[in-house]
């Protein structure tokens, strides 16, 4: 398994009054943030079973949904989850953001505020110990920008094994960092503790949320760093990102750059991206089946689409959820699943190395 597991590990809060207010989200709004398009109160179901005539309906007496073809039916979070293949709290996570309600556990950045002044919801009272944590551009732009090019046989080995030259890698501006411990103490002294653990990267403790040797991909939008993963290669072998931080798309501004119709890899790991651009391939890598964000599906729809799972369990999951988001769509995306246990990059880098 390749996704990174630090957000997901750690408990996750939700207010019982945010609860509530998640269920009163009127569902057609939900329905509609989800990408369903309603006429009146019918749409095609999301299953994608309905040929011609819709049998998705939502009551907005009740507040709840039902497909009269398949019989699926339920209330605001559970439409999440079925659409975007989440669990519970990963939807009612999901919707906080989306409709700007304090009490979960993600972040409350400019997005969330924007919306909440559009649906204006009933503020509730975050609890005391919800942790705080937004994107630090700036933080994550200074750290990338201090560390070097990847010369450590860990990291040219890992490098290697995925597909990835050192070319490829001064490109996508993959960088090792050494000793976090040495870089805690200058990011500290240059950003204040509590600036370092909002940006998600140190947890409670005062030292980043790693260590040993790890390479970082930074996600670049021109010069800078909106987001970084962190590929633990000494000490354990995880992928770590910012703490609550939602997962952006990795290599997004690649899509200014197509023209319509043009073939677009959507991966599900960052090497297996590099990688691929690395082989002439378009592609972008979304980190798992929970981070993809409904809002993406308008920027994908101009491309010709082939999705690129882990041959994992946890790559079926991601393919079920990206035809899900898009079938609601009416939109067509292929799928290349690498053999069981490898992913993508594996496949390219056993091509380069033979
Ligand atoms: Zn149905």
């Amino acid at each position: 398994m390749r996704r990174p597991s630090l957000s997901t590990a750690k408990p996750k809060l939700l207010s019982d009054q945010a609860l509530a207010r998640l269920r009163e989200l009127p569902i057609a709004d939900v329905a509609s943030a989800v990408g369903i398009t309603l006429r009146g109160n019918k749409a095609m179901c999301f299953n994608g079973h309905d040929t011609a005539t819709p049998s998705f309906t939502v009551s907005k007496a009740r507040n709840t949904w039902r497909c009269f073809g398949c019989g699926e039916h339920g209330d605001a979070i559970t439409l999440v989850q079925k659409i975007h293949c989440l669990g519970f709290m990963d939807a009612c996570n999901w919707l906080c953001h989306h409709f700007g309600i304090i009490g979960g556990d993600v972040p409350h950045g400019p997005r969330a505020r924007s919306l909440s002044r559009v649906t204006s919801p009933k503020p509730v009272n975050p609890l005391p110990s919800a942790p705080s944590t937004s994107s630090d551009f700036e933080l994550y732009t200074w750290l990338v920008a201090r560390c070097g090019p990847v010369k450590a046989s860990l990291g040219t080995t890992y490098l290697q094994t995925h597909g990835i030259t050192p070319d490829l890698a001064l490109r996508f501006g993959v960088v090792e960092l050494v000793d976090p411990a040495r870089a805690y103490r200058e990011l500290e002294k240059h950003w204040g503790p509590d600036r370092i653990r909002s940006a998600g990267l140190s947890g409670g403790r005062r030292a980043l949320s790693w260590s040993g040797y790890a390479l970082i991909f930074p996600f670049k939008f021109d010069a800078i760093t909106q987001y970084l993963q962190v590929r633990c290669l000494q000490i354990s072998r995880k992928f770590f990102g910012p703490s609550g931080i939602p997962k952006p798309m990795f290599n997004s501004q690649r899509l200014s750059q197509l023209r319509p119709g043009s073939l677009l890899h959507i991966c599900e790991g960052v090497p297996d991206a590099i990688s691929m651009e690395g082989s002439g391939l378009a592609a972008v890598a979304v980190l798992g089946a929970t981070s993809f964000r409904s809002e993406w599906v308008e920027e994908l729809l101009p491309f010709d689409l082939v999705g690129v799972p882990d041959g994992d369990a946890a790559g079926e999951k991601f393919m079920k959820c990206l035809a899900n988001e898009f079938r609601v769509r009416s939109k067509s995306i292929r799928f290349v699943v690498p053999p069981e246990g490898m992913d993508a990059s594996d496949v390219i880098a056993r091509g380069k190395n033979a």
